[in-house]
């Protein structure tokens, strides 16, 4: 289990910090501008244009993954959820990332596309957003912040790692399987961690 709102806001104060999903700095606050590079999120409404309908855990636009795929996918997504009740794990899959990081869509995602319900902004948000763009064999992991403020940047690029190998071979649902099954470890360990630290 993930702490609960009330031991995250203790657990996690003082070490809160928004990240800039364009240039990596941090203190970049309500998403307004970042100092650093001028990212803002109204300008990615431009650029990547109508916001898709979030239905459920797998969002397969582009239709690719088998229907066992999407059964495995749903599953696994539906049994992450029971262990941790506060996180909403959602896949999309997408054409193109234009000319943005696939991490700077997934982001646009993360906040356009109702991820996480409006109670559970900031850092009481724990869901997940994981990006799958085929035709370039690659994925980005986008997490609320109450999740940002226990994993690394480095610590979610591991994690997407897991499914590199299948993603090569085309084996996109097995490499998202993959994925998923490394962040729940992780997830597993981290709440373990602030477990231990609320005692
Ligand atoms: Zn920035």
């Amino acid at each position: 289990m993930l702490p609960t709102d009330q031991q995250s806001n203790t657990t996690l104060r003082g070490k809160f910090t928004l990240t800039c999903p364009h240039c990596g700095q941090v203190t970049l606050r309500n998403l307004v501008e970042c100092p650093f590079c001028g990212f803002r999120l109204d300008i990615l409404d431009k650029v990547f244009g109508a916001i898709p309908v979030h239905r459920g855990w797998v969002n397969d636009c582009l239709s690719t993954f088998s229907k066992r795929d999407l059964r495995r996918l749903s599953s696994y997504l539906q049994q992450m959820h029971e262990r941790f009740p506060q996180s909403t794990f959602v896949i999309f899959t997408t054409k193109t990332a234009l000319d943005k990081p696939l991490l700077t869509q997934a982001f646009w995602l993360f906040n356009r596309a109702k991820i996480c319900a409006p109670t559970s902004r900031l850092g009481r948000n724990f869901s997940v957003l994981l990006l799958l763009l085929p035709s370039k064999m690659e994925a980005a992991i986008t997490v609320g912040y109450g999740l940002e403020a226990l994993f690394s940047r480095e610590e979610l690029a591991q994690i997407l790692e897991c499914g590199r190998e299948d993603f090569v071979r085309q084996e996109f649902g097995l490499g998202c399987l993959k994925i998923l099954r490394c962040l729940n470890d992780k997830m597993r360990q981290a709440s373990l961690r602030v477990s231990k630290k609320a005692l």
